[in-house]
């Protein structure tokens, strides 16, 4: 329970400089307080500002919602929330902004009140923010799409002809994207060594995709295709996005069809989902697209985001080593290419559709968002501090993802995206 004269809360949830989560960040999330239902919540600092009880106290009365649309605030998911649109989400916002603003004295003075709103972060059990509808993996990044056309197909033609003409992607599987905290037992599968044929058994090749996802926030209708330049409206925001790889089971069966039993058994997305306004200061030009492309992919302006990405491992026991530093930035399709292309032939987007940016990796090795790339393949392992190194992830490593983008002024940040892989499961 916080009372106003926590001492916790003595300068009223006074936030740490480099905290994930000042006031100007205000994310969507979902929370379980011990005890009580899944409800809609934002983080400032580490406290979870749980929405739905400051709804019922009145909060949000004057932004013109009728009954039913305050009742996406108690919602186990936050599809009927981020439904409400655009426009009401901003005044939310803004309205979360003034409750909580230093000098307010909306909330801070009312024990009562305070207690049932909000809580240590320690003390919520983050949900699955959303019910995905359908997810869609691209393959954004030129430095991964080249590394890995090196080291399976053929160095001098890397990248396949139509990789700098379109944003390729597949349509991947959304029973099996969790959210953070949650483990994920190894795979078993079909690989085939190279001196002979296929055989049954756990994956040894399990990997991590650093990868950016983003959630659909308005629907289309059959037929619709979205341009570039309206694409940002239906982009509700954005989290961090493990998507977990079995190298050796892909490698055997991909072909012609692409990825199935390789990718499905586990992607962890990041709880809170930050959205595009909290990361307008952090805009900066993508990579140059030297080849031309179609008219239904040119756009105007700035639609890269400069998110800094962190990944560590933590071996059981041991403390976290961090494997690679990437930034968002590399990403050489825009999510707003991503989305024209997805819909150019009329394909129709649902609220809470997630569509994930494929490995980001940048120009150096440090900056490789896989262990497939950072390993060369597994033909150079990397050294762990307690002596061990790792070509793939073993059982009981714990993989941890970091983004945050940050300037003078603030830092916006994600929080984590963590994942342990367990043994088989018997
Ligand atoms: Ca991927």
């Amino acid at each position: 329970m916080i009372k106003a004269n926590n001492p916790e809360l003595k300068s009223w949830l006074k936030v740490k400089n480099d905290s994930d989560f000042p006031i100007q960040n205000i994310p969507f999330g979902i929370i379980k307080p011990s005890g009580l239902s899944s409800r809609v919540a934002t983080r400032i600092g580490d406290y979870a500002i749980d929405l739905s009880a400051m709804s019922e106290f009145g909060y949000f009365d004057e932004m013109g919602m009728g009954y039913k649309d305050m009742l996406a605030f108690r919602s186990c998911k936050l599809n009927d929330f981020i439904a409400l649109g655009k426009p009401v989400m901003r005044k939310i916002r803004d309205r979360i902004s003034e409750v909580f603003d230093y000098n307010s004295n909306l909330l801070r003075h009312d024990d009562a009140q305070m207690s049932q709103v909000i809580y240590p972060i320690q003390q919520v059990e983050m949900k699955m923010p959303v019910d995905i509808g359908d997810y869609t993996d691209f393959y954004s990044s030129k430095e991964h799409a080249r590394n890995v056309g090196i080291m399976f197909r053929d160095p001098d033609k890397a990248l396949l002809p139509n990789w700098t003409h379109m944003p390729v992607g597949y349509h991947g599987r959304s029973s099996s994207i969790v959210v953070s905290g949650t483990d994920i037992p190894r795979p078993q599968g079909q690989t085939k060594p190279d001196d002979g044929g296929p055989i049954f058994g756990p994956s040894k090749q399990v990997d991590f995709e650093l990868e950016m996802a983003f959630v659909l926030g308005k629907e289309t209708e059959l037929g619709d295709s979205i341009p570039t330049e309206n694409a940002e409206d239906y982009i509700f925001g954005m989290v961090l996005f493990n998507d977990l790889s079995a190298r050796d089971i892909q490698k055997w069966e991909y072909v012609p069809l692409g990825p199935f039993l390789g990718k499905n058994f586990g992607s962890v997305i990041s709880p809170w989902i930050i959205t595009l306004d909290a990361l307008e200061p952090f805009r900066t030009k993508g990579p140059v697209q030297d080849i031309p492309v179609l008219p239904y992919l040119s756009f105007h302006g700035n639609k890269n985001f400069d998110i800094k990405l962190d990944v560590f491992i933590q071996p059981m026991g041991k403390k976290a080593h961090r494997l690679c530093q990437s930034n968002t930035k590399y990403l050489y399709w825009n999510m707003c290419q991503q989305i024209a292309h997805h819909t150019v032939n009329g394909c129709n987007f649902k609220v809470g559709d997630m569509c994930a940016s494929g490995t980001i990796s940048g120009p150096s090795k440090d900056t490789f968002g896989s262990m497939l790339e950072l390993s060369w393949k597994g033909t150079k392992p990397l050294p762990l501090p307690d002596g061990s190194e790792r070509k793939f992830i073993e059982d009981n490593d714990t993989i941890i993802m970091h983004a945050y983008a940050e300037n003078d002024q603030i830092r916006i940040g994600f929080g984590e995206c963590k994942t342990k892989i367990l043994a088989v499961k018997k």
